[in-house]
């Protein structure tokens, strides 16, 4: 077999296709009813203690609504890879929504994230093209989790811009979403400043804190230069349903633009093409 044709079939492979019922007609895909209605459901949670809520109460709240939108994080990744709804408006409607708990902009993950780190993970400092997401020093050597994590949560928005400069188109579409998102934080702000404070803005803080904290482990200390060999895996069941299989990542390295539902499927193929120390079996 010639080198192009194997290659040609080792891509069609990776191929997975949805079966039609697994479609939906106003999602894309049924599988998203269960990361929407969480996601709507949190929300409400905190328009309830924002309407309602004493400043004690809403204190206390901090950290619980933190760590219920730590699992908001990933359904937001999804949908910024693979929108969940057929129509424009609806998924500009749910990128609010999922900005204000998760404290990343829309079309920020769009930029930072689908532009910048998947097309340059396997470049690491001081590669002229560096990973949006590195875990590399400017000298190469690797950072301590504490340090990445704070490094991206620092330097997240001058990437973005840095990378939408690159992509016009998207960078338009994150600059005027920062109307309606800024807009909706101002009127919070204006009518109930402490509360808007206290259930939105410094829970999304930290859960943007924990998003770069989770990622670490993704890449951190791999100098592969092949997605199949370049990414930690998490093979749990449970850590898997609370994430949307963001555990199955080289997969998702493999096909960025594959739902996330359908990644189990793909890993199968692939999984005895991933090393067996990339691939972690308990949940934490
Ligand atoms: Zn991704």
């Amino acid at each position: 077999m010639e080198a192009s044709q194997a290659a040609g079939s080792l891509e069609a492979s990776f191929r997975i296709t949805a079966a039609p019922d697994r479609r939906g007609t106003i999602l894309k895909y049924k599988a998203d009813r269960g990361p929407i209605a969480y996601g709507v459901a949190v929300f409400m949670l905190r328009l309830t203690l924002w309407a309602l809520a004493t400043p004690l109460i809403c204190v206390i709240s901090v950290l619980p609504l933190a760590g219920l939108s730590v699992f908001i994080a990933p359904i937001n990744h999804h949908h910024q890879h693979v929108n969940s709804f057929r129509a424009a408006w609806l998924n500009r409607l749910y990128d609010l929504l999922l900005a204000l708990q998760c404290g990343v902009a829309p079309y920020g993950w769009v930029l930072h994230h689908n532009l910048g780190h998947h097309l340059h993970y396997l470049n690491q400092p001081p590669h002229e093209s560096p990973d949006e997401s590195h875990w590399t020093r400017a000298d190469g050597t690797k950072m301590g989790i504490f340090a990445y994590s704070v490094h991206l949560f620092l330097h997240h928005q001058i990437d973005m811009v840095r990378v939408g400069l690159r992509h016009p188109r998207q960078f338009r579409y994150f600059l005027l979403m920062k109307l309606p998102l800024w807009g909706l934080i101002g009127v919070g702000l204006w009518l109930r400043p402490l509360e808007t404070v206290l259930v939105f803005l410094l829970p999304a803080l930290l859960t943007l804190f924990h998003t770069g904290w989770a990622t670490y482990e993704h890449h951190a200390g791999l100098t592969q230069n092949d997605h199949l060999d370049a990414s930690r895996n998490r093979d749990n069941r449970l850590y898997n349903a609370l994430t949307g299989n963001l555990g199955l990542h080289t997969a998702h390295h493999k096909r960025p633009g594959l739902h996330w539902s359908l990644l189990p499927e793909l890993h199968e193929k692939i999984r005895d093409q991933i090393p067996e120390e990339q691939i972690i079996k308990s949940f934490w």
